[in-house]
């Protein structure tokens, strides 16, 4: 009688310290996944950080944020020609990988350009405003469309919608407003803004 209550004991004992290794198992693995996540989240940020914020696409990606999450999985940095090679070099410090020439698959650097409708020839169609990922451009159906400067990326994807060709990218520069600025720190960079008006 008694060998049989002990043996039932001792087993009762394995299962428990057996389900009790599992529990620990599974802390172990959710506690892992937050703090790989989390980590990842930031990463993604760091990198988000460090794009110019155009929203062109030129990447192939739809906007920077999904680069900059494509990039924390191991895509090229060598994608973004609104960054320029200044961008790939802060990128590839960051994450500890060479510096590589800019992919010109993906297009050229080019100056920073701003987006100008010639209203008196708009015929109110919309369409750079569906074109238009940063919400830049103000107008209505029927009526006449105008670009809020201080919005505007540059990023060009309004002007080949434009059926009267009536949107011009010029240099900000040029402007006597002073108005137009952009927070990244690349652009801010470029000669011709610290020069410009
Ligand atoms: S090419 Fe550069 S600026 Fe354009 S969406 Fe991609 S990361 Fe942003
Ligand atoms: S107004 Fe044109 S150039 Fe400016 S952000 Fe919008 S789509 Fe790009
Ligand atoms: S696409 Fe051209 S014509 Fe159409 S609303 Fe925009 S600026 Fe006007």
């Amino acid at each position: 009688m008694y060998p049989l209550i002990a043996t039932v004991y001792v087993q009762a004992l394995i299962y428990a310290l057996g389900l009790l290794a599992l529990v620990r198992s599974l802390y172990n693995a959710v506690t892992h996944y937050k703090w790989t996540r989390s980590a990842q989240i930031a990463l993604v940020d760091q990198i988000n950080q460090l794009l110019p914020q155009t929203q062109c696409g030129q990447c192939t990606h739809k906007g920077c944020l999904p680069y900059a999450r494509a990039i924390a999985q191991g895509e090229a940095i060598n994608k973004c020609p609104p960054g320029g090679v200044e961008t790939i070099r802060e990128l590839a410090s960051l994450l500890n990988e060479t510096p590589l020439p800019l992919d010109p698959t993906h297009g050229q650097s080019k100056p920073i350009s701003l987006a100008v409708i010639r209203e008196d020839e708009c015929i109110g169609c919309t369409k750079c405003i569906q074109a238009c990922p940063v919400d830049a451009i103000l107008g209505g159906a029927k009526f006449m469309h105008t670009v809020i400067a201080r919005e505007c990326t540059g990023c060009d994807l309004c002007v080949e919608p434009c059926p009267v060709d009536c949107i011009d990218m010029i240099n900000p520069g040029a402007l006597e407003s002073d108005s137009w600025k952009l927070t990244n720190t690349h652009r801010l960079e470029q000669p011709w803004l610290d020069s410009g008006s």
